[in-house]
């Protein structure tokens, strides 16, 4: 008898437990679904486009996707194109790995007006996602705000700062480099609630903010402690140290010495977005940190700028039925979420971590698939062939894994100067590439 099992999503924690199920069960059957034609997920859509290299971490799971025994249908939608009910019965086990792909709300005032933008939004703008393809951010004010501190505010700040030529081997959309080229920025800022050593960075993405071409990143001296000190976890500690130092250099910068200059303001929160109809500048809150908490001090600041991007953490939204936790995570013991669902990624423990951090946790609940399948392994379910079935007298047109080859080998043969791709930015796009 064979095993079935669908995983709901192609990014890092999906193949990673891919991998993990045909470890434990070699001739098992996967088949892994994403509602766009490109697999990948987050590593083509989230990873910044300067950050190439980190790209290849695809390479592995591609060679997933080519084995005999798993099958991609790209360009599939749970719940529009198949439902998830369908697919419980159809397989001895689903695991749902669609991340988090919502940005949190700041709840402040302000914060529909036009050139306030999410991450997820901002990001998939400039990474070519189809849903943002028409984005069209606010750029032709000289000032753009980040709210958050964070390694996807190091990203937004980073490639709205850098050069044609620092970009030359990314593979950042067209559309966006042009538009990010145009703008005349200025002034770019960074705000933190608390303080330096609170901040999400790691020195390696912090580092980079050293070497750009035409802005200089600099942070207030009297921000920042002499030394780190509190309690931390593991290699936590470390990580605080490297970034006191780094901004302890970005400390001696001088701002106005090129043509954008990059601020890291710490202890200051998003109290208001300022503007009629459009963003005009945002209202900053001067903060204090006690017990690891920003506290209000009761004084703001108002820094004039056309757009404001939200680096402030994503929340999952998942298929009707499917229990929530309160803070955007699906409600799960250890991945199992009920009867033969499962849980991983950012989907179940939140946004956090890198893409090799999803594989030991990814493993995990692929084996606890496992064990669940084996204990009790039922009769055997008709798996993608059934699926296939439906998804043809439903007209749907679901992209193989030949097909996305197809695809992807166009995106390269398209790419101009030194970029590696120059990704298709409409499905529609993608699929006249197989017509
Ligand atoms: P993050 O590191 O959690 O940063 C979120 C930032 O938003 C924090 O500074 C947080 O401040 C702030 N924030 C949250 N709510 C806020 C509010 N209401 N007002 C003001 N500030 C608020 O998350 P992220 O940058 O979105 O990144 C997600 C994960 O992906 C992280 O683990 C990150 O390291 C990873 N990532 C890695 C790379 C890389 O390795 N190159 C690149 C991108 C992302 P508080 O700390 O005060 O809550």
């Amino acid at each position: 008898m064979t095993a079935h099992f669908a995983i709901i999503g192609s990014g890092p924690s999906g193949m990673y437990a891919a991998d993990a199920l045909l470890e434990g069960i070699p001739d098992c059957h996967i088949d892994v679904y994403d509602r766009l034609p490109a697999p990948f997920g987050l590593i083509r859509y989230g990873v910044a486009p300067d950050h190439y290299k980190t790209k290849n971490t695809a390479r592995q799971f591609a060679r997933t996707l080519d084995l005999p025994n798993v099958r991609f249908f790209g360009n599939v939608e749970i719940g529009r194109d198949v439902t998830l009910d369908e697919l419980k019965m159809l397989y001895d086990g689903v695991i749902l790995a669609i991340g988090a792909y919502n940005d949190r709300p700041l709840g402040i005032p302000g914060e529909d007006l036009a050139g306030v933008y999410g991450a997820c939004a901002f990001v998939g703008w400039y990474n070519g996602h189809p849903d943002y393809r028409d984005l069209n951010p606010l750029l032709d004010k000289d000032a753009v705000a980040v709210v958050g501190v964070g390694n996807v505010a190091l990203d937004v700040c980073r490639v709205l700062a850098k050069t044609v030529a620092e970009m030359d081997d990314s593979d950042i959309a067209e559309h966006a480099l042009a538009a990010i080229q145009k703008a005349p920025l200025k002034n770019l800022y960074m705000f933190g609630r608390r303080g330096p050593i609170e901040a999400g960075f790691t020195p390696k993405e912090l580092g980079e903010l050293r070497e750009l071409e035409r802005a200089v990143a600099f942070v207030d001296s009297k921000q920042l402690p002499d030394t780190v000190t509190g309690e931390f976890e593991g290699r936590e500690k470390g990580v605080k140290e490297k970034n006191l130092t780094i901004f302890k250099e970005l400390a001696t910068h001088q701002p106005g010495t090129k043509a954008i200059d990059m601020k890291i303001e710490f202890y200051a929160a998003p109290k208001e977005i300022l503007g009629t109809t459009r963003v005009e500048g945002i209202r900053m809150e001067r903060t204090k940190v006690e017990n690891g908490k920003a506290i209000s001090t009761g004084e703001t600041f108002d820094v004039p700028c056309g757009a404001v991007v939200k680096a402030i953490g994503y929340f999952s939204t998942a298929p009707a039925g499917v229990p929530m936790n309160g803070n955007g995570t699906i409600a799960n013991v250890d991945g199992w979420v009920v009867d033969n669902l499962w849980v991983v990624g950012w989907s179940k423990r939140g946004p956090s971590g890198t893409i090799p951090t999803n594989g030991p946790e990814s493993r995990e609940v692929a084996q606890r698939v496992i064990a669940e399948y084996q204990s009790a392994p039922g009769t055997e379910k008709s798996g993608g062939d059934a699926v296939a079935l439906l998804l043809k007298s439903r007209n749907v047109r679901s992209v193989d894994y030949p097909g996305w080859k197809k695809i992807a080998t166009a995106e390269v043969a398209r790419a101009t100067g030194g970029h590696p791709q120059e990704k298709f930015t409409r499905i529609d796009e993608m699929l006249a590439v197989l017509n």
